[in-house]
C-alpha cells in the first residue's frame, strides 16, 4: 500500500488542517526526542514510525533529538545504542541535536524571562516547596521569596551558574499563578543546581534546566512545526505554550504540541526504567538480551526492522491507551520471515533413526530447496546416511489413523528424501526409546525421477543424518512474563511476575550446511519456525535464538500448564 492510500491518523488530519488554514508544507518539521537514560524499545518504535513517518509522507525533514538535560541518568553509551537502533529500523534523521547544545540560549532565554519578572530564585527547601503546592482543588501559596527584586535574582542566577551555591539550595521558578487549576502552572522549577558531570558539556554547567522548559525551547529552536508527545504529557501543554509565548517572535514557526497514546505490548513492560531494573537485578542478561522488548533485544533475537515497522504501521496510533497482544508483533515477524528465511533442517529432541537394508559406509548428497517462497533462493545438498536423527515425538510405536508421523509398520517421507518404514525399536532399562529400525524404499528418492512417478505417503519428516550434524546450542525463549499486563497490579509488583522458564538452552543438531551461517543470519528450521545465529557464537560452537515459531502456539500451552 503507498502513503497515500494509507488512511490518514488523527495527528495527520491536525496537519491536513493546518495545511488547509494556510501552513506552509515546506515549513513541516518534525522530531524524534529520546532521552539517552536506556535503550530504545517497541514502545519507541512507534512513535518513529509516526515522526519519521510523517517525514516521507509530506517529504519533511526529522530531527534527532537528544533530550539530554539529567546528567546524572543519562549517558554516551545509550547515545551510541539509540542511534544504532533508529538506523537499523531505517530511519533517516535529518539533523542529530542535543539539548545540551542549547544550554546557552536557554540561559539567555532565562536571564531575559527574570528581567520581565517572569521568573525568581527560590530557597526553599524542596519539601517546604511541595508543602506550598496545594492540591487539585485548592490553591498553592506563593513562597517567600517570590518577590525577591529583580537584581537578586539575576545575582543569585548567576551565583548557581557560577557554581557558587550547593545542589538543593537554589531553584530558578518561573512566575506563573500559585493558584492555577493546573498544579504544573504553580511556578514550575525551571532550572535546578546538579553538580554533575555532563556527556557532553562535561562540568561547563553546575545548572540543568528542566524537561518543560526546555522541550518546547529545543522544539522552537530547531523549528519544529508539530511537537509529538504522548498522553502524559497533555496536561503539560499550557505551560509548554506558556514558555513559548515568552520566546517566540513574529515569522517564525510556533511549535505545536499534539498527543497520542502510549503503546504498551502484553507480556512485557515498556518503560527505560523497569527494564534498566531487569538489566540490573540481573533477571535478563543485558539489554539487547532476546527476551527484552528493546529494539537491540528484539534484533538479537532475530526480528527483522520490516516486520517491527509493518507491526507499527498495523497498530498505528491511538487517543487512549491499550494493551496490544504480543503475538501480533510475533505474526509480522513470521510473515516476514517466511518469505525471506531460507529453510534448512535442525533436529532438537533427537532419536535414532537406523536404515538396517542402508549400506553402512554408503553416504549420499540429497538436492534440497532454500526456500519455496523465494524461487531465486536455490537449491543445497544434504547429506544422508545410514543412521539418523529425527524430533522423538514424530515417532510413536502406536496411534491412531489421524497421527501422520512415523509408527511402527507405518510409512513417512524423509524431506527431500526416500521412504521409510518402521520395524521395530530398541529401548533403554527405562523402557524409553532409543533407536527405530527402519527399512528404507531405495526406489522412492525425491528428485530422482519425476516427481509424478514417485510413490506418494501421508506425513514428511525433517531430520539431519547423525555423522554429518552439528551440534549446536539452540536457545528457546518463552514470554518474560506470565502476566499479560505485569505492571499495572496494584497488589503485585511486576518483578514478581517474571517468568521463571523464560530461557531454555538446549542442544541441537544441525545439517552441516549451517557450518558457515554468520551472527544475524536467520533459518527456517524446517517444521520447528524460525532462528538465528547469535553473537555469542563462536568457530567452535554455534549458538541460535529461536526467533518464533512457526505457529502461535502461546494460547496452547496456556491450556496445559
Ligand atoms: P520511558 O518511560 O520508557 O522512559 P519516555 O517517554 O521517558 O519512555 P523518551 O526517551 O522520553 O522515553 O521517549 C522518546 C519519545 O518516544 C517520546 O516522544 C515519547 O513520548 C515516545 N514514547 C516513549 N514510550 C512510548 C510508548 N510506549 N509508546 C509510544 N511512544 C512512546
Ligand atoms: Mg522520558
Amino acid at each position: 500500500m503507498g502513503e497515500a492510500e494509507k488512511s490518514l491518523n488523527f495527528i495527520e488530519h491536525i496537519i491536513e488542517e493546518d495545511l488547509r488554514n494556510g501552513f506552509p508544507k515546506e515549513a513541516l518539521r518534525f522530531r524524534f526526542p529520546p532521552e539517552p537514560n536506556g535503550y530504545l524499545h517497541i514502545g519507541h518504535a512507534s512513535s518513529m514510525c509516526l515522526n519519521f513517518g510523517l517525514g516521507l509522507r509530506y517529504d519533511a525533514p526529522v530531527n534527532l533529538r537528544f533530550d539530554d538535560t539529567n546528567p546524572a541518568k543519562e549517558e554516551q553509551e545509550y547515545v551510541d545504542a539509540i542511534k544504532r537502533d533508529v538506523a537499523w529500523l531505517g530511519f533517516r534523521w535529518n539533523t542529530e541535536r542535543y539539548a545540551s547544545d542549547y544550554f546557552p540560549q536557554l540561559y539567555a532565554w532565562a536571564v531575559k524571562l527574570i528581567k520581565e519578572d517572569k521568573a525568581y530564585v527560590d530557597s526553599q527547601s524542596s519539601e517546604e516547596m511541595a508543602k506550598q503546592k496545594g492540591t487539585p482543588t485548592e490553591p498553592g501559596t506563593n513562597s517567600a521569596f517570590r518577590n525577591r527584586t529583580i537584581t537578586e535574582n539575576l545575582e543569585l542566577f548567576e551565583g548557581m551558574k557560577m557554581g557558587e551555591y550547593g545542589e538543593g539550595t537554589h531553584v530558578l521558578r518561573a512566575k506563573i499563578d500559585m493558584a492555577s487549576p493546573n498544579m504544573l502552572m504553580r511556578d514550575p522549577i525551571m532550572y535546578r543546581i546538579l553538580h554533575r558531570a555532563h556527556h557532553r558539556t562535561n562540568t561547563d554547567w553546575c545548572i540543568y534546566p528542566m524537561y518543560d522548559w526546555t522541550h518546547g525551547e529545543s522544539d522552537y529552536i530547531e523549528q519544529v512545526s508539530h511537537s509529538l508527545c504522548t498522553l502524559e504529557f497533555a496536561m503539560h501543554r499550557e505551560l509548554y505554550d506558556w514558555f513559548l509565548d515568552q520566546v517566540c517572535v513574529p515569522d517564525q514557526v510556533r511549535p505545536k504540541q499534539r498527543e497520542f497514546a502510549r503503546r504498551n505490548l502484553s507480556h512485557t513492560v515498556v518503560s527505560k526504567r523497569k527494564l534498566m531494573q531487569l538489566v540490573t537485578l540481573g533477571i535478563v542478561k543485558g539489554w539487547d538480551d532476546p527476551r527484552m522488548p528493546t529494539i537491540a533485544g528484539m534484533r538479537r533475537r532475530g526480528y527483522t526492522p520490516e516486520a517491527i515497522r509493518n507491526f507499527a504501521d498495523t497498530i498505528g496510533i491511538a487517543k487512549r491507551e491499550n494493551l496490544i497482544d504480543v503475538s501480533l508483533l510475533e505474526f509480522h515477524v513470521r510473515e516476514h520471515l517466511n518469505r525471506i528465511a531460507p529453510r534448512v533442517m535442525a533436529v532438537l529432541d533427537p532419536v535414532k533413526v537406523v536404515l538396517t537394508n542402508y549400506p553402512d559406509q554408503k553416504e549420499e548428497w540429497l538436492e534440497a530447496e532454500n526456500n519455496p517462497e523465494d524461487e531465486g533462493a536455490g537449491t543445497r545438498q544434504v547429506p544422508f546416511s545410514r543412521e539418523l536423527y529425527i524430533e522423538r515425538d514424530d515417532f510413536m510405536e502406536e496411534a491412531n489413523r489421524k497421527f501422520f508421523r512415523l509408527k511402527l509398520g507405518g510409512e513417512v517421507r524423509l524431506k527431500n528424501g526416500y521412504i521409510i518404514k518402521a520395524e521395530s525399536c530398541v529401548k533403554d532399562k527405562e523402557g524409553t526409546i532409543i533407536e527405530i529400525h527402519c527399512t528404507y524404499d531405495p526406489k522412492s528418492r525425491s528428485g530422482s525421477g519425476t516427481e509424478e512417478s514417485l510413490r506418494k505417503v501421508k506425513g514428511t519428516l525433517h531430520w539431519v543424518s547423525i555423522k554429518h550434524a552439528i551440534a549446536a546450542e539452540v536457545r528457546l525463549y518463552d514470554r518474560l512474563f506470565t502476566d499479560e499486563s505485569p505492571d499495572t497490579h496494584k497488589d503485585r509488583d511486576y518483578l514478581e511476575l517474571v517468568n521463571p522458564n523464560s530461557l531454555e538452552s538446549i542442544t541441537g543438531y544441525l545439517e552441516p550446511s549451517l557450518q558457515s551461517a554468520k551472527v544475524g543470519e536467520r533459518f527456517q528450521f524446517q517444521r520447528l519456525g524460525y532462528f538465528c545465529v547469535d553473537q555469542d557464537s563462536t568457530s567452535n560452537k554455534l549458538v541460535f535464538n529461536r526467533t518464533v515459531g512457526l505457529r502461535d502456539t502461546w494460547a496452547k500451552l496456556l491450556d496445559k500448564n
